[in-house]
Formats: structure tokens, sequence, C-alpha cells
């Protein structure tokens, strides 16, 4: 994993998008770091953006987006993950899209045409 050569500097989170918008230290790919490097596997790993941000800002270059995505794809298969990302699976399953089928009460309005 990536987060096993993180010192916890927090140069991460100056660029993170969820750290700036909501100014909250605990959405940022530091804590996801700390986490990973413990192997916690907590629900935070499904707000990340993936953006892309860290590996531009990190000293040593990490890309903590990869153990995102490792520790993401870890908690599915170990049914793990947050409800709504089980909602969306079925519904891509049964439906092939991720919000379901159309609900027969509502009269939806073309876009479109
Ligand atoms: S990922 Fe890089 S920038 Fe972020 S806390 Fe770890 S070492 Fe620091």
């Amino acid at each position: 994993m990536q987060s096993d050569n993180c010192n916890l500097c927090g140069n991460c989170n100056e660029l993170s998008t969820l750290c700036r918008v909501f100014k909250r230290e605990t959405l940022g790919p530091r804590l996801k770091a700390a986490l990973a490097k413990q192997d916690k596997k907590e629900k935070i790993f499904f707000t990340d953006l993936l953006e892309g941000s860290v590996k531009w800002c990190c000293p040593a270059k990490l890309d903590i987006d990869e153990d995102v995505l490792e520790m993401r794809s870890q908690m599915t298969a170990d049914g793990l993950q947050p409800g709504f990302c089980k909602e969306i699976l079925e519904n891509f399953k049964e439906h092939g899209n991720p919000v379901g089928a159309a609900r027969k009460d509502r009269n939806y309005k073309p876009y479109f045409g």
C-alpha cells in the first residue's frame, strides 16, 4: 500500500477539495492514509472524490487514491460498503442504471425532443 510510506505530514489536505469546501480535516486524504496504514475499514473511504490531488503535493509522491480504491474493493468484497453503494450495485444489476426503475406514479417530462 502507498500509505505504508506516509509520514502523516498533512500536506495533501491542503489541496483536497473536500477539506477545503467543508473545512473538515477528517474528510481529507491524511486520515484515509492513516486508516489504510492500520488496515481499518471505515466508510469514510467511500466519500473520497479520487481527484488525484495527493500525488501533486505529497513530498513522497504517494498516490493515496490507489489505497482508497483498494480499501473500497476489500470492503465491498467483505460486504462492508455503505447502504447507498449496495443499492447502486443492485440497481445496475437489475435495471442497468444507478437509480433503478422509473416510478409508475410519477409523471416524467422528457428533457429532450
Ligand atoms: S500522503 Fe503524502 S502529503 Fe499526505 S500525509 Fe502522507 S506523506 Fe503527507
